[in-house]
């Protein structure tokens, strides 16, 4: 059985490892739980921001706590989950922000209010001393109906600004009821229980209080000791598939180079360049210089193959780059120009032409398929192209069937028979044999976040069914098949509300807080 002892020394362990953790007292306790275990959860640039902006203010403690790695040693310690700066319980915070970034995290979010001794759903958490759940992150720019009955609240779009007024709402508030009706009349904010299926507006927050950036650099996560900072918010293109289009969040933000470079602290030795669209920043490459002219590491989240040049890849290459990664997201030109995607053959051509150049190792290709208009000619044609580019360079090949999101033009599409998308994997695997490192994303697991990103509260339902048992595919399968309903009556309805960019600007909140 797992000691107690043995799990608060791995955390300590890793606080020791930090640099950049906040330690204070305040009258008010804030949790901000990741319902992934600590390597993912504080690779998050949004949960490291709020983090930092939350522990600003005097009146707010803010503290982390995570899934833990192995849950099942975890809950034979016998103690409830509890934050990683003063291992305070989380079930005695005043608020617990959640912050949920794709879909299959449902059953971590369940599992780590298990933990932590808190009921589930909303509906059983009525008295006024349990804490605040409130959930934003990521997936509440797609579709956050499937994990709506776990909150008391949600924040869709932008947290940044929104998350302070309903701290403080919270504070004040007398009880739940009195609190929930100031708040849903703040745009941005959805409270299931009022709201019911219907969504409100995506927030934006004001700009002064970005570029988002984290506090803490840690070895202990997959971008290790990784100062990350974002250089632009959203983005101003309209690939069909994504959900981070420009009409979901109102087009692209950029920050200046001043803004960007301010953030980063003297002892940070890497740091990472975060967003959406970083590279169609206009002053990228002054960024990135200043960045590996003062010696350090350069990563960054996004590439773009058609404005890949010499010199910018030459920067990267000097800043440490050892892997160009693109996303190519279709699988020939016909499925590129479909979804939207503007990136020619020509451009991965040079990509690869440049990964030869610089001495870099590999360029890696990521590629999304099973779009309803692609047939096998398309995937033939990406072997014979990839194929071409493996003669110019070491390639890496990441595939994962599409998966139709809310707020898309795609939304609605069918997902593609698995036989069907696993012929087409063979396809890959049979042309390309052992000359390229093919890695794809499972297909019976795209289905399972497919029929979670198409569903509404039912699979709130689904997804409780599968954690009690155990959690498998065959168990997602059993419990989509008895609770889902179907994905009709909620399709068109999200679509038709959903307007980008509620100005919390343009928003007087001062007579609802004091
Ligand atoms: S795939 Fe990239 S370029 Fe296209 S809309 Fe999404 S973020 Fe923008």
């Amino acid at each position: 059985m797992a000691k107690q002892h043995e799990i608060e020394t791995l955390i300590d362990e890793r606080l020791d490892d930090e640099i950049g953790t906040i330690y204070k007292t305040a009258p008010y306790r804030v949790t901000l739980l990741y319902p992934s275990p600590y390597r993912i959860g504080m690779s998050s640039l949004g949960f490291q921001s709020l983090y930092r902006a939350l522990n600003a203010s005097d009146s707010i403690v803010c503290e982390r706590a995570f899934l833990p790695d192995d849950t099942d040693r975890f809950r034979a310690a016998r103690k409830p989950l509890f934050t990683y700066e003063s291992k305070t319980y989380i079930s005695e915070v005043d608020i617990i922000g959640v912050s949920v970034s794709y879909e299959l995290e449902v059953l971590g979010l369940i599992e780590a209010l298990e933990l932590a001794g808190i009921p589930a759903r909303a509906t059983e958490r009525s008295k006024r001393s349990w804490p605040l759940i409130l959930i934003g992150g990521p997936i509440t720019f797609a579709n956050p109906l499937p994990i709506a009955p776990f909150a008391d609240i949600m924040i869709l779009g932008e947290a940044d600004e929104l998350i302070h007024i309903v701290c403080a709402m919270w504070f004040e508030a007398k009880d739940r009821a009195s609190f929930y009706e100031k708040a849903a009349t703040l745009p941005g904010v959805y409270i299931p229980h009022i709201h019911g299926e219907k969504l409100v507006p995506i927030a934006q927050s004001r700009d002064d209080l970005l570029p988002a950036y984290s506090v803490i650099t840690t070895p202990h996560t997959e971008l290790s000791n990784m100062h990350l900072v974002e250089n632009a918010r959203g983005c101003h293109r309209g690939c069909t598939f994504c959900v981070m289009r420009r009409t979901t969040n109102g087009g692209m933000r950029t920050f200046s180079p001043e803004r960007v470079l301010s953030t980063i602290p003297d002892h940070a030795k890497r740091v990472g360049l975060v967003g959406a669209a970083t590279m169609d920043h206009p002053k990228i490459k002054e960024i990135v210089r200043s960045i590996v002219e003062s010696g350090r590491e350069i990563g960054l989240s996004s590439l773009r193959a058609d404005r890949l040049d010499d010199e910018f890849v030459g920067l990267l290459a000097q800043g440490g780059v050892r892997t160009l990664t693109v996303a190519s997201d279709g699988a020939s030109e016909r499925m590129r120009k479909i979804a939207k995607k503007h990136i020619k053959e020509k451009h991965l051509k040079h990509a690869a032409e440049l990964v030869a150049r610089h001495g870099l190792k590999q360029l890696k290709l990521y590629m999304v398929f099973g779009y309803p208009e692609e047939t096998e000619d398309d995937i033939h044609e990406m072997v014979e192209f990839v194929g071409e580019l493996s003669s110019i360079c070491k390639v890496a090949l990441g595939m994962s069937p599409l998966v139709a999101k809310k707020r898309t033009p795609l939304d609605g599409e069918p997902f593609e028979d698995k036989k069907s998308l696993e012929k087409k994997i063979r396809i890959v695997h049979q042309g390309l044999g052992k000359s390229v490192d093919i890695r794809s994303t499972s297909v019976r697991w795209a289905w399972v976040e497919y029929q979670i990103s198409q569903g509404g509260w039912d699979m709130a339902d689904v997804a409780e069914a599968v954690y009690a048992d155990g959690g498998g595919f065959a168990a997602w399968k059993r419990a989509i098949k008895k609770y889902k309903k179907t994905v009709v009556n909620i399709t068109r309805p999200i679509d038709d509300r959903i307007r980008p960019g509620a100005l919390m600007k343009d928003f007087d909140v001062s007579d609802l807080i004091g």
